[in-house]
């Protein structure tokens, strides 16, 4: 384990330097470094630019989108926005998955705020299959369909509506952790029908998807902007503010607003594969100074949420997608995979750069010849 933070080799891509520091520590400080602007230089930075976004906006019935969760950091990014005189407009994805406290939240604080509000409801069909044949496929990315819906919902409504600027609740402040391995390929479309394809049954004719030449077409006309990276963002104060102005109530763990990310996150990813989200949760919080290490690791003792509230999780997510409890055991069980085992971007990239690399070694290892 870092003896900074508290990622370790279950990440298998993980080094640590002399002092026993991991490469995320680095990462995370040049990335904030990079990214993130403190005190005086962030206002000013964000002033500039919601100067901007309300001067492209001027006679717009909105001059900007944010895509909301009911979760802290989306709330939190509704707050501010609106605290900054911009007009959003709100849009939130139902997977079929969002608990009733989230829906909850959602409602009473845009309410509150005097934000419209855009849900797009998935067609549940469709986002079952495509759920399941991520469980059959055994990769830790069961997650991906969600975030690939999601930015490709905000893309295309940006670009339907001609908003130019989409306002997120990401920071790399306190999500600054992060490891492939754990999962990946979210703007991987290649990836998720090819998987699709060979585990899915139902045609997804509605499901919100984006090839990676519209994905590029979009980044050309939209600008994205990570506003919690100019404010001094700390996430307790944050949850303080939203319960007390907005009557908004907080739900656990992080994207626990969801129960199969709960579900996912809290009992299949770290039973199946041995990979514990928490941790790079945690490690972002101590890096950024709003947790302390003995604080994650004691916490890191507890399960990832009660265990009664796992069974009954369980219980409710294999019913909902129409197995049998044996049915999930055996997916369980299945020999585990990775991205690169299915038709992917990230594969394609693999082998490129293996084949670079291994012409690279010919043509070294021919002119050395030659030398000799
Ligand atoms: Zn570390």
């Amino acid at each position: 384990m870092c003896t900074r933070c508290v990622m370790d080799t279950s990440d298998p891509d993980i080094r640590f330097d002399g002092d026993g520091v991991c490469n995320h520590c680095h990462t995370y400080d040049e990335t904030v470094k990079r990214e993130v602007f403190v005190g005086e230089q962030g206002r000013r930075l964000l002033e500039d630019l919601v100067v901007k976004v309300k001067k492209d906006g001027a006679g717009k019935q909105y001059d900007c989108m944010i895509g909301v969760s009911g979760g802290v950091d989306s709330t939190f990014v509704a707050y501010k926005v609106k605290q900054l005189g911009l007009r959003p407009l709100a849009v939130h994805l139902d997977n079929g998955w969002d608990s009733e406290l989230a829906v909850n939240n959602i409602h009473k604080t845009l309410e509150k705020l005097g934000i419209d509000l855009y849900t797009h409801v998935i067609d549940w069909e469709e986002f079952k299959d495509l759920q399941l044949a991520f469980l059959k496929a055994s990769t830790p990315d069961s997650e991906i369909p969600t975030d690939h819906a999601i930015v490709s919902l905000l893309y295309q409504t940006a670009d339907r509506l001609r908003i130019k600027y989409v306002i997120t609740g990401y920071t790399a402040r306190t999500e600054g952790i992060g490891t492939p391995a754990w999962s990946q390929g979210y703007y991987d479309w290649k990836y998720i029908e090819s998987l699709h394809r060979q585990f899915g049954t139902v045609p997804l004719r509605t499901f919100p998807h984006m090839t990676r030449k519209e994905w590029l077409r979009f980044r050309r006309k939209q600008v994205w902007i990570h506003i919690l990276d100019y404010v001094d963002y700390v996430k307790k104060d944050a949850i303080k503010i939203l319960e007390h102005e907005l009557g908004w109530q907080y739900y656990g763990g992080k994207h626990y607003e969801s129960i199969y990310t709960r579900f996912f996150q809290g009992y299949i990813l770290p039973r199946k594969f041995g990979y514990d989200k928490r941790k790079f949760h945690f490690s972002s919080l101590i890096c950024s100074g709003e947790m302390t290490r003995e604080e994650a690791l004691e916490e890191l003792k507890k399960p990832p949420y009660p265990l009664e509230m796992q069974e009954a999780d369980k219980t409710y997510v294999v019913k909902k997608l129409g197995i049998t409890e044996e049915e999930f055991e055996r997916i369980m069980n299945l020999p585990k995979k990775t991205i690169y085992d299915y038709p992917s971007h990230a594969k394609d990239s693999r082998r490129l750069v293996n084949r670079l690399t291994w012409l690279a070694y010919r043509a070294y290892a021919k002119a050395r010849q030659k030398l000799l």
